[in-house]
C-alpha cells in the first residue's frame, strides 16, 4: 500500500455513497435533504468555499439554499436569517461561511443554530456532547480527519496522538474525537515547549496551525501516521512570475519517505471536509424526520 492517503479518493467514495443513502432516504421519507448556506460580504476564499458545497449538495440529490448577504448586513438581520431557517422544514442544515465581518459575534450567530441543524459542528452543545463522549454533529474537518486514520490504521487504541493547534473548529474536536478511539492525545499550541521532541514521540501527528511546513521531517518518527489539516498560500516562483501554490503545515517532502502514511496538500483532507458536511446534513435529516 502507497504511504500517501488519497483524501481526494476516499471523498469521492464517500459522496458516492452519500448520494446513494440519500436516494434511500428521499424514496423512504418522500423528504430531500436541504442544507442552507449563509455567506455574509465578499470574501474570494468564502465564496470558492460557498460554490463548492453547493455544487457538492446538488450532486449528492440534496437541495442546496444559498443566502448571500451584503457586509454591512447586521447582527440582528443574520440572526433573524438564521431563525427563519431553524423554522424551515426544508432545511436540515444550516452552514453560516466563516469568517463573519468584524462587527457581527460568530459566537451568537453559530449558537443561534438549532444544535440539530448544526451541521458544521460549531454550537456549544454539540462541543459540549462531543467533549462528554455523546453523540453529537461533529465538525467536518476533523471527522473527515478520523475516517481517514481508522480507514489506514484501523484500531487506534493505546496510539501516542498529538495535535498541533487548539482551534475549536480544528484542534480540540480533533482531539475529543482521538481520545474517543482510546488514543493519548497531547494538544501542542504556540506556547508548547519543545514541540519537535513531543510530536518525535507520537504515533499520529494532526497538523492544524496554519503556518506553512512547520512540521519538519526530523520532527516525525519512522512509521508514524501524519495528517496536514493545513492550507497555506505561499509564493512559487519555480511556476512563473506572481505564481503560488498550496501547501501543508508540515515539510511533506521530508517527510514523505519515512511516514508511514501522511496526506498531502492539497488531495487530503480539503477534499473530506466537504464530504463530511454531506454526511452530516444526511445525518441531520435523519434525526429531524425521526
Ligand atoms: P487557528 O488559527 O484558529 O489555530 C491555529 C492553532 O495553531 C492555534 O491553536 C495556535 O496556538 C497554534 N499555533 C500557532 N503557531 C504555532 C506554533 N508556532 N507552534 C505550535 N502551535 C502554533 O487555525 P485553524 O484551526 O482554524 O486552522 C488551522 C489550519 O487548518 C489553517 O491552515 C487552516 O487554513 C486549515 N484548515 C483547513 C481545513 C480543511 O478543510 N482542510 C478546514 C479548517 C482549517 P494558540 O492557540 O496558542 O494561538
Amino acid at each position: 500500500m502507497n504511504n500517501i492517503i488519497d483524501g481526494k479518493a476516499f471523498a469521492a467514495d464517500l459522496r458516492a455513497q452519500i448520494a446513494k443513502d440519500v436516494a434511500e432516504f428521499k424514496e423512504a421519507t418522500g423528504v430531500t435533504p436541504g442544507l442552507a448556506v449563509v455567506l455574509v460580504g465578499e470574501d474570494p476564499a468564502s465564496q470558492v468555499y460557498v460554490r463548492s458545497k453547493h455544487k457538492a449538495t446538488v450532486e449528492a440529490g440534496m437541495a442546496s439554499f444559498e443566502h448571500r448577504r451584503a457586509d454591512t448586513t447586521t447582527q440582528s438581520e443574520l440572526l433573524a436569517l438564521v431563525e427563519e431557517l431553524n423554522q424551515d422544514p426544508a432545511v436540515h442544515g444550516i452552514l453560516v461561511q466563516l469568517p463573519l465581518p468584524k462587527h457581527i459575534s460568530e459566537e451568537a450567530v453559530i449558537n443561534a443554530i438549532h444544535p440539530d441543524k448544526d451541521v458544521d459542528g460549531f454550537h456549544v452543545n454539540n462541543a459540549g456532547r462531543l467533549a462528554t463522549g455523546q453523540d453529537a454533529m461533529v465538525p467536518c474537518t476533523p471527522l473527515g480527519c478520523i475516517l481517514m486514520l481508522k480507514d489506514r490504521l484501523g484500531d487506534l487504541s493505546g496510539l501516542n496522538a498529538v495535535v498541533v493547534g487548539r482551534s475549536n473548529i480544528v484542534g480540540k474536536p480533533m482531539a475529543h474525537l482521538l481520545l474517543k478511539e482510546n488514543c493519548t492525545v497531547t494538544i501542542a499550541h504556540s506556547r508548547t515547549r519543545d514541540l519537535p521532541g513531543l510530536c518525535a514521540s507520537a504515533d499520529i501527528v494532526v497538523a492544524a496551525v496554519g503556518r506553512p511546513q512547520m512540521i519538519k521531517g526530523d520532527w516525525v518518527k519512522p512509521g508514524a501516521t501524519v495528517i496536514d489539516v493545513g492550507i497555506n498560500r505561499i509564493d512559487a516562483p519555480e511556476k512563473g512570475e506572481g505564481k503560488t501554490r498550496l501547501v501543508g503545515d508540515v515539510a511533506f517532502d521530508e517527510i514523505v519517505g519515512h511516514a508511514g502514511a501522511i496526506t498531502p496538500v492539497p488531495g487530503g483532507v480539503g477534499p473530506m471536509t466537504i464530504a463530511c458536511l454531506l454526511k452530516n446534513t444526511l445525518s441531520a435529516a435523519r434525526v429531524q424526520n425521526a
